[in-house]
C-alpha cells in the first residue's frame, strides 16, 4: 500500500554540528547544515547553527519568497554548506543561504499555494540549535485529510477492522542508532510496512501507516491520525537501545501507564521515546494532556484491551527463539495516550546489540516479525470476543476496540 503523496525527495547536506575551527580562540559561530524533508503535506526545511541565534521573520504567512534574517556578526558558512540548492518538490522550489559580515540571510523560494511557519528549536538530545520552516501545500494537506476521511468511510462501509501502524521516529528524528549506522527510523519503517502487508492479507482486516516515508510526525499527531481513520487498534513500532554499549536484548511490549512506569528502566525508556518531539522538532505548545481529563470509563476499557493486545502480540513474537521475551510493561509513552482504541508500543529488539542489529536490518527477519505480530492481531480479535470472519458482520466490525 502506498500513500498518495508529494514527491518525496529528502536532500540532506550532512555537516558536523560544531563550528568552524580557527587557528586561535574558540570556533567561529557557523551555519553548519541546511536540509529538507518532504512529507505528504509539504516540506520541512532545517538550518543548523553551532550557536543559538535569533531569526527575524514573520511567524506564519504565505509568499513566494521568504527571507529570514539572522543577525550575528562573525557568522561563517560551514565547510559543507553550499550557497544554495534546488529542491523542486510540490512545496518548495529552492533554498539559498547568504552569509554577510552582519550575519546570514536565509532565502526560501516557495511554490504557489503554500503557507509557511517559522520557529526555532534549542539544542537538545545531541541536535544543535535549529531554525525550522514548515512549508505546507494547502491542496496536499486537504487531500491528506480527505484520504484519512475516506479510510474511515470505507472501513465502515466494508465492515472491516482498521489497524493503524506507527513506524517510530522519522525525518530529523533518527531514533536510536546501532553499529554500522543502522537507524531506528529505517528499521521501524521496514517492519511497519511488512506488518501492513501481512495484516492486509487477513480477511476482514485493513492496515494503514502513520508514515510511509522518511519524515517526522509529532507524537500526538500519530494517534490523531488513527483517531481520524477511526482505527480499531494502534501499534507503534520501535527498537530498544541500552545505555551500555552492546548490552540489552529481547522484545518487550508496552501499554500506557497512568501511574508511572513499571520500573526506572522503563521510565527512562519512555523519556527517551517521548523526547522524539524535541529531536524531530515540534514548536513549543501549551496543550494539556488529554489523559486525566477525559472519559475515565473509555480510558479504562482502552487500557484493559491494550494490556490484552500487548500480551497477545508478545506471545506470538516470542515464538521466534532468536529474540528473548522481556515481558509486557507499562510506562507513560506520549504516543499511547488516545482513549479511542487499544494501543501498544513494541520495542522489537535492541539496535545497539551487535547480534540483534543484524536481525533488525534484515528484511527477512522484519517480515518474520511482521507475520508474528499479524498473527497476534488476529488472536487478539479472537480473545477480545470479536473474532474475524471472512464475512464480518456489522456487529463484529464494531465489536472490538470501540
Ligand atoms: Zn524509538
Amino acid at each position: 500500500m502506498r500513500f498518495a503523496r508529494a514527491i518525496a525527495i529528502a536532500v540532506v547536506i550532512a555537516a558536523g554540528a560544531a563550528g568552524i575551527a580557527r587557528a586561535d580562540g574558540p570556533p567561529a559561530p557557523a551555519l553548519t547544515s541546511m536540509r529538507t524533508w518532504a512529507s505528504p503535506t509539504g516540506t520541512r526545511v532545517v538550518f543548523d547553527f553551532s550557536v543559538p541565534v535569533t531569526p527575524i521573520a514573520p511567524d506564519t504567512g504565505s509568499t513566494r519568497q521568504l527571507t529570514i534574517s539572522v543577525p550575528h556578526p562573525g557568522l561563517v558558512r560551514g565547510a559543507t554548506v553550499p550557497p544554495g540548492f534546488a529542491v523542486r518538490d510540490s512545496a518548495l522550489d529552492s533554498l539559498r543561504a547568504v552569509i554577510e559580515p552582519t550575519g546570514a540571510r536565509l532565502l526560501l523560494y516557495m511554490q504557489p499555494g503554500t503557507r509557511f511557519h517559522v520557529f526555532s528549536l534549542p539544542a537538545a538530545e545531541g541536535k544543535p540549535f535549529r531554525v525550522v520552516v514548515d512549508v505546507t501545500l494547502a491542496s496536499a494537506a486537504a487531500a491528506e485529510e480527505r484520504r484519512l476521511a475516506s479510510l474511515a468511510t470505507n472501513k465502515k462501509r466494508d465492515r472491516v477492522r482498521l489497524v493503524t501502524i506507527d513506524a517510530g521516529h522519522g525525518g530529523e528524528d533518527t531514533g536510536a542508532r546501532g553499529p554500522g549506522n543502522v537507524y531506528e527510523k529505517n528499521v521501524t519503517l521496514g517492519i511497519a510496512r511488512a506488518l501492513a502487508d501481512e495484516l492486509n492479507k487477513l480477511p476482514g482486516v485493513r492496515a494503514m501507516l502513520t508514515r510511509d516515508d522518511d519524515f517526522f510526525i509529532p507524537l500526538r499527531e500519530r494517534y490523531r491520525i488513527a483517531e481520524k481513520v477511526r482505527a480499531d487498534l494502534f501499534i507503534s513500532i520501535h527498537c530498544n537501545s541500552s545505555k551500555r554499549r552492546g548490552s540489552g536484548s529481547g522484545t518487550e511490549v508496552y501499554f500506557l501507564s497512568l501511574k508511572g512506569a513499571s520500573d526506572q528502566a522503563d521510565a527512562d525508556l519512555a523519556d527517551i521515546e517521548n523526547a522524539a518531539d524535541l529531536v524531530g522538532g515540534v514548536p513549543v505548545q501549551a496543550e494539556d494532556d488529554v489523559v486525566g481529563v477525559l472519559y475515565s470509563m473509555k480510558r479504562n476499557t482502552a487500557l484493559q484491551r491494550s494490556q490484552l493486545l500487548a500480551e497477545t502480540l508478545l506471545d506470538h513474537v516470542a515464538e521466534d527463539r532468536r529474540i528473548s521475551s522481556r515481558g509486557i510493561k507499562q510506562a507513560g509513552f506520549a504516543v499511547l495516550k488516545s482513549v479511542e482504541f487499544p494501543s501498544v508500543l513494541v520495542e522489537t529488539a535492541f539496535i545497539n546489540n551487535p547480534r540483534e542489529v543484524l536481525l533488525l536490518k534484515d528484511p527477512t527477519f522484519q517480515k518474520g516479525m511482521a507475520k508474528q505480530l499479524a498473527t497476534g492481531v488476529r488472536t487478539y480479535f479472537e480473545r477480545s470476543g470479536a473474532p474475524l470472519a471472512p464475512d464480518s458482520s456489522r456487529a463484529t466490525a464494531s465489536g472490538a476496540g470501540q
